[in-house]
């Protein structure tokens, strides 16, 4: 095979990664949320997280749309030509032992499934996994950050993709492996070999497990990058073996891959509506996690398939920078501001946002040079949505650190940007205090600087503005509770 065939065959099985599977989150919600796990009293108690990343998660496929010119009604996967690669499972397994040096312990339960099927499958692990206030929580991070709009609904979107982009998947729950009907012939065997990868690894690593230990979204984001990226480098390094390639001998060839995904993706609709943030959710665990498992296979060997299991990763940062991985360099926690509010507030969702998270941020409203330039100085993140749900009032209470003052003051200038882009104030000030106070009929916003710490204070009634911005004194004792506050 040529190295351009290759390519262009990377590129399909990533595209085609819509059939991965992602554990069971279901919905790309609020930033790198997935979420959701078997153990459902583990959720609502972490949760509120973001589940964009995790939606995925309800199941691990392959999306495949995004590659294929081929109208997916020319390439019907019909019973006989199941079972043909079916009975090739062996022999396929046989090629990724010999890579990995792990070998499959139980016979892999298998089937084929109709575009439909696959549709009831997802609605409901989603049902299963998830509550309707759940996602509507993760719905509402979503749009607070500003990542979606208004009459986002996730629960659809998350249903429409799925069921548009899955070409094969695997149920870590039920230990089945399914190949989609409409799978076009030439992703056909790779997206086995993808799925192979996932009952394999769940063999030896107890999937679910792995993914129920994350201690908050970016690092379930990160785990999903170590199984998607672990699923999507054996299934590109199979096929590049087929032509005598080999990412191992030439890792150029994994840049090259990871790169090649990203395709048009206009004949699959509900992708290409899709807004940035759960598009880019779909793919960052199969090209980053991609090149993270390169960097490890080239620093540990094959022994690199089991360490990123023994050592995950804890956060997009250390998946997008494996030396921040090797060298164990972990999130800090910075103080979310302490919010003064009346009665009948809750909070509903809280949790970490990582650099991904904030490169998506950057990328959507300020531009991709100043997302890929400032976003690897992020050093930490976590945010609290409270509701009243009498005034259907949301309050957003967000801080992030940042490696130096200077990055942070960066972030500060850029992060009045997007809020007056999310708000559209009427009014924007600087107080005495130096925090940045803006007014708008949809909710009032605080932003502070302090060293290398931005915080902010969104979606404030009226009322409230003064007691959350007064002056300088106030702003010395939100300082002061920004210490003391979890
Ligand atoms: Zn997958």
């Amino acid at each position: 095979m040529e190295l351009s065939s290759i390519h262009e065959y990377a590129v399909q099985a990533l595209g085609s990664r819509s059939g991965c599977v992602r554990r069971g989150a279901a919905a790309g919600m609020a930033p790198s949320a997935h979420s959701c796990r078997p153990d459902r009293s583990r959720l609502r108690r972490t949760c509120p997280r973001p589940w964009v990343a995790g939606l995925v998660f309800i199941l691990l496929l392959v999306l495949a749309a995004v590659a294929s010119p081929a109208s997916p009604k020319d390439a019907e996967l019909g019973g006989e030509r199941g079972e043909q690669l079916f009975a090739r499972i062996d022999e396929m397994l046989a090629e990724m032992s010999k890579m990995t040096g792990l070998e499959m312990k139980r016979p892999i339960q298998r089937s084929i499934i109709t575009r439909e099927q696959i549709r009831d499958l997802v609605e409901s692990r989603l049902k299963e996994q998830t509550t309707p206030e759940e996602i509507r929580a993760e719905e509402l991070t979503l749009k607070m950050f500003g990542f979606v709009d208004e009459d986002f609904d996730l629960a659809k979107q998350y249903v429409d993709v799925l069921a548009e982009q899955a070409t094969a998947l695997y149920d870590y729950q039920a230990k089945q492996l399914y190949l989609a009907t409409w799978t076009p012939e030439d992703l056909q065997e790779v997206a086995l070999v993808h799925e192979l990868a996932h009952a394999l690894a769940d063999q030896h690593f107890d999937l679910g497990k792995y993914l129920s230990k994350s201690r908050g979204a970016d690092g379930d984001l990160a785990r999903s990058a170590v199984i998607e990226g672990q699923a999507s480098w054996i299934m590109v390094e199979y096929a590049m073996r087929q032509s005598g390639k080999s990412m191992v001998k030439s890792p150029l060839l994994a840049v090259t891959a990871a790169s090649a995904s990203r395709f048009e993706a206009g004949q699959y609709p509900a992708y290409a509506s899709a807004p940035l943030y759960i598009r880019e959710s779909l793919l960052f665990p199969y090209t980053a996690g991609l090149l993270f498992q390169q960097a490890v296979i080239e620093k540990h060997g094959a022994a690199g398939f089991t360490e990123v299991f023994r050592q995950p990763p804890v956060s997009s940062q250390q998946i997008l920078h494996p030396d921040a991985y090797f060298g164990q360099r972990l999130p800090t926690k910075p103080r979310i501001p302490k919010v003064r509010l009346g009665r009948g507030y809750k909070t509903i969702s809280q949790g970490q946002i990582g650099q991904w998270d904030h490169s998506i941020l950057l990328k959507q409203f300020i531009g991709e040079e100043e997302a890929r330039d400032l976003s690897p100085h992020w050093r930490g993140a976590y945010y609290k949505l409270r509701e009243n749900k009498a005034s259907s009032q949301a309050v957003l209470a967000y801080a992030v650190d940042w490696s130096s003052p200077e990055r942070a003051r960066r972030y500060f200038e850029l992060y009045r940007k997007i809020c007056e882009k999310k708000w559209r104030p009427s009014k924007v000030e600087q107080n005495p205090a130096g925090q940045v106070v803006g007014q708008s009929d949809k909710g009032n916003f605080v932003l502070t600087l302090n060293g290398r710490t931005v915080t902010s204070i969104e979606g404030l009634p009226n009322a409230r503005l003064k007691t959350n911005a007064g002056g300088s004194k106030t702003s010395e004792r939100q300082v002061a509770n920004e210490r003391t506050t979890d």
